[in-house]
């Protein structure tokens, strides 16, 4: 079973982004773990005790922005959805779950 957590991100500006990651059932034995970013930039400064955060350094595109787990607005998992191999065609984040959320 794979895991994927979002980690819905919004700047005091009011752009909006995600954190993206995706843990493998066998996550423990061979350290498979893939992070992404989007809708963000990887210029932030981020460097404390948040490994997702301290990994990915997310930056807001809009105003340039650091971004840390102060600006996270809402969390959601999905698991078994067998999209692993399709990290390059990554379908665009659906807004809805962004507005339930919050
Ligand atoms: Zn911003």
């Amino acid at each position: 079973m794979k895991t994927r957590i979002f980690t819905y991100i919004e700047c005091s500006c009011g752009h909006r982004g995600a954190l993206i990651e995706t843990i493998g059932a066998n996550a423990f034995r061979t350290g498979a773990r893939h992070a992404w970013v989007r809708g963000l930039t990887h210029a932030g400064v981020y460097d404390g005790a948040d490994s997702l955060f301290a990994e990915l350094k997310p930056g807001c595109p809009t105003c340039s922005q650091s971004l840390g787990p102060a600006d996270v607005v809402g969390r959601s998992e999905l698991q078994g959805i067998d999209e692993v191999m399709r990290l390059a065609h990554e379908p665009r984040l659906p807004e809805p779950a962004l507005a339930a959320d919050v």
